[in-house]
Order: C-alpha cells, then sequence, then structure tokens
C-alpha cells in the first residue's frame, strides 16, 4: 500500500501542471460561425487547444499581434505536397526514388504550413512518400500541416491515376501502387493503402488533364467498382475523394456514395441536386486554371487542359449558386505550394460570399474530414491559428498576405 501510494505520487509530481503556452492579443477575430469579427480578441491557449477567449480578467499578453485580423488555420482538401510542375516532371516518375519526392514534399510542406494552411488532404501522385512524409509532420521532424495522405491513389489500367505514357514494361503497376481492375483488385488496393497510413481513399473515377489518355472526362471506373471500393473503406471508417472531370464519371462517384468529387469540372443539374441530397462535397480546385504552365505541358495534355478549364469555371459557378456543399482545395502542384490562398478570390469571383469561401476551408472541410477538434476559434478547439492583416471579409485576398502562423499552439510565423 505505502509503494503505491508512493508511485502516485512521484505520478503526480512528475506530471507538468497545465501548461500556458501563449496568450494572444489582436485588433479582432474572426467567428466562423456567426459570420462576425470579435473585437478586439484575446486567446488563450495552453497544450496547443485554445483554452479561453477574452477571458474576465486579462491575463499576461505574450503575443501583441495589434492590427490583425485572427482567423482559424485553414484547410486545403487537395494538395499534392510530393510534387511540382516543372520542365523533367513527366519523367520523374523512371527518374526517382521516393526520397526525392519526400524531401521535396519536405520543402513545399513548410511553404504551405507558412501560408497559412494547418491541415491538408495530400491526394496521391507521390505513393507512399506523402505517407512518410504525414509521418514526419506527426513526429515532429518535418514542418508542415497536419497531412491526412491516400497512399498510391485508386484507376483503371491506362487511366488517369496510372502512371501512361511509357514503352510495355515500364512502369507497370498493380493494386498495391493504386491500379486496380475490378472489385477484386479494388478492394485490395484500399487493403493495402490503409495498411500503409492512408487516411483517405482518392480514386480517378475518370480520365484527367495531366496524363496521356485521349480523352479529358471520360468515366474510367464503373459503379460496381466505385461502390466496392466505398464500401472498404467505410469498414475501416475511411472516406473516398473522386477525381472526376465528366458528368457520366461524376454521377456514378456521387451515386457510389463518395464524400467528395474533386475539381466536378462538367456538372449537371440532376448531379448538383444529387450531391446536395447527399451532402457530397464539390472541391472544385478553379483557380490552378489561371496558373497552370500551358507552355511547359506536352501536346496532348495542353489541349485537354485548354478544352476543360473555362468549363470547370462555369461549373462553379452554377455549383456555388446552386447550394451544392463546397470544400476548399487547391491541385496545390499544379501551379506553386503556397499560393493556395488564391483559390479564395477565385470562389469570390465565381459568386461566393467571403465568409462562405472562408467556411470551405474551415467548417467545411473539417466536416469532409470527418473531425471536430479544428476549423474555428473556439474553446476547446486546437490552437490552429492564422492572423492577416486587414479585414477578409472586406478583401479575401488578405488571406494570400497571412502575418502569422500557429499550429497546435506553436508558432511558426509572426508573434511577440
Ligand atoms: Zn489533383
Amino acid at each position: 500500500m505505502t509503494t503505491r501510494c508512493f508511485c502516485l505520487l512521484v505520478l503526480l509530481v512528475a506530471l507538468p501542471a497545465s501548461a500556458q503556452d501563449a496568450v494572444l492579443r489582436a485588433d479582432r477575430m474572426l467567428d466562423v460561425r456567426s459570420g462576425r469579427l470579435v473585437s478586439p480578441a484575446i486567446v488563450v491557449i495552453e497544450d496547443g487547444r485554445i483554452a479561453a477567449i477574452n477571458p474576465a480578467s486579462t491575463p499576461t499578453i505574450t503575443d501583441e499581434l495589434g492590427d490583425v485580423t485572427l482567423v482559424p488555420g485553414l484547410i486545403d482538401m487537395h494538395t499534392h505536397l510530393t510534387g511540382n510542375i516543372e520542365e523533367d516532371a513527366f519523367l520523374r516518375p523512371v527518374r526517382e526514388t521516393p526520397a526525392d519526392q519526400a524531401l521535396r514534399g519536405a520543402g513545399n510542406a513548410r511553404t504551405t504550413l507558412l501560408a497559412g494552411f494547418t491541415t491538408v488532404r495530400n491526394l496521391g501522385s507521390g505513393g507512399f512518400s506523402g505517407a512518410a512524409l504525414a509521418r514526419g509532420v506527426t513526429g515532429g521532424y518535418v514542418t508542415g500541416p497536419d497531412i491526412f495522405d491516400s497512399g498510391h491513389a485508386l484507376g483503371v489500367t491506362g487511366g488517369h491515376c496510372d502512371a501512361t505514357g511509357w514503352a510495355p514494361g515500364i512502369l507497370e503497376l498493380g493494386p498495391e501502387q493504386g491500379v486496380a481492375d475490378g472489385v477484386d483488385e479494388v478492394v485490395k488496393a484500399v487493403r493495402y493503402q490503409i495498411k500503409h497510413g492512408a487516411k483517405v481513399i482518392k480514386t480517378c473515377a475518370t480520365a484527367g488533364v495531366l496524363s496521356f489518355e485521349e480523352a479529358v472526362g471520360a468515366q474510367q471506373y464503373s459503379s460496381e467498382e466505385l461502390s466496392a471500393m466505398v464500401d472498404e473503406a467505410a469498414r475501416h471508417g475511411i472516406k473516398v475523394a473522386a477525381h472526376a472531370h465528366g458528368s457520366d464519371g461524376i454521377l456514378a462517384a456521387v451515386l457510389a456514395g463518395v464524400a467528395s468529387i474533386e475539381h466536378g469540372s462538367i456538372m449537371t443539374d440532376e448531379i448538383m441536386q444529387e450531391m446536395i441530397a447527399r451532402g457530397t462535397y464539390l472541391v472544385p480546385t478553379t483557380y490552378l486554371a489561371d496558373a497552370i504552365p500551358l507552355e511547359t505541358l506536352p501536346p496532348v495534355i495542353r489541349a485537354k487542359a485548354e478544352f476543360v478549364l473555362p468549363i470547370m469555371r462555369q461549373s462553379l459557378r452554377r455549383a456555388i449558386a446552386a447550394g451544392v456543399p463546397i470544400a476548399f482545395g487547391t491541385d496545390a502542384a499544379v501551379y506553386p505550394h503556397g499560393d493556395n490562398a488564391r483559390e479564395f478570390a477565385v470562389m469570390v469571383s465565381l459568386g461566393m460570399s467571403p465568409i462562405d469561401a472562408i467556411r470551405t476551408a474551415t467548417l467545411a472541410a473539417t466536416d469532409l474530414l470527418g473531425v471536430d477538434d479544428r476549423g474555428s476559434i473556439e474553446v476547446g478547439k486546437r490552437a490552429d491559428i492564422v492572423g492577416v492583416s486587414g479585414n477578409p471579409l472586406e478583401d479575401i485576398t488578405t488571406l494570400e498576405r497571412v502575418q502569422f502562423v500557429m499550429k497546435e499552439g506553436r508558432i511558426y510565423k509572426g508573434g511577440n
């Protein structure tokens, strides 16, 4: 008995008192739920969480931020941290190792965090280098946003998520690398990605732009394959994000029960009504239409981009007007990492209010991720907080110039 009491005493002494990490004071804070600015804003951070907001007695301020609006840490639901588009990008699959990709990803992850994005989904193209990057951030030896990684994206043989453009025998991939045909291979591919760290399953329901198929929007997975994928992922508590440009493939993916349609270039009224009824998110990735370096693309790919990107903009305008659930995503890698926030201005230019645009990267993104520990500046949430000068409700582009970045209570930019 004495020994047990002694052990308990040691335990109590060893536990640190609740550590107060920081007390921020800023001129304004955005309440994303009400859409109102709170002024001033004193935010008390303890153990990486928000412990109090504007408490009755003012504690000692550790970081006086002044003429800044605090907003929740931003969330990008569609990044490719291990990639970027440069002259040699299309040869990398046969020239690089996963280590090259992961190290490039470490640089891009840091850039992304310093741009105010504290959480991202990383949707394929780097294989398991993305999962390694996610572990690096969790382990604290890589600076970056929290990463929900997909492992290899799932696609049909010869499709957008396969490695195409090579001679037979070169880069022939199987379910372990995400190339899976038929229900059995699809189920195996899902299980294998989850075994190796996938927190979301990415699939290519249709053809795409940055690959060597002829058509950009053709459906590639059957309804049966898509349903098997969604069902198997759901058994692990994991959602499916479906890259889809053409209408048939978008509708098939929505009806199969995917959680989000990525790009969603060619929408119909029927698709939009189904998405609204089911709560399926559109992750539009539309800024890239302004930024994609067309001159560096092979001719077949450039032609597809010039065809589909203007249509994508019009689909987003219609989806915003119809009230389709929208979560923020960018396809970062197709344009320089760190420019993610430029997507906000595109959404606003196509009819979305600034507060709704900010909600796509906060409340809507957390709903799509299936987490409730972030996405707003509220007591109990993770201290993922970004500061911008000016008022983002009046000038949405202020989000492109963040002054202050805190993730889980740790300051990465600005402060004091
Ligand atoms: Zn993408």
